[in-house]
């Protein structure tokens, strides 16, 4: 899961959020990050 700084705006990646309470920034130690979703590799057919 790919996680977004609410004061730097860095993204990292870390576990779920549910395994890790005291979740923060590994840059700043802010500590409201935002979840990002990752890009879906959609298998689209090029025609
Ligand atoms: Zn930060």
């Amino acid at each position: 899961m790919t996680y977004k700084c609410g004061r730097c705006g860095k993204t990292f990646e870390m576990e779920d959020l549910k395994l890790i309470p005291s979740i923060m920034c590994p840059f700043c130690g802010y500590r409201v990050v935002y979840k990002i979703r990752p890009p879906i590799a959609k298998k689209v057919k090029a025609v």
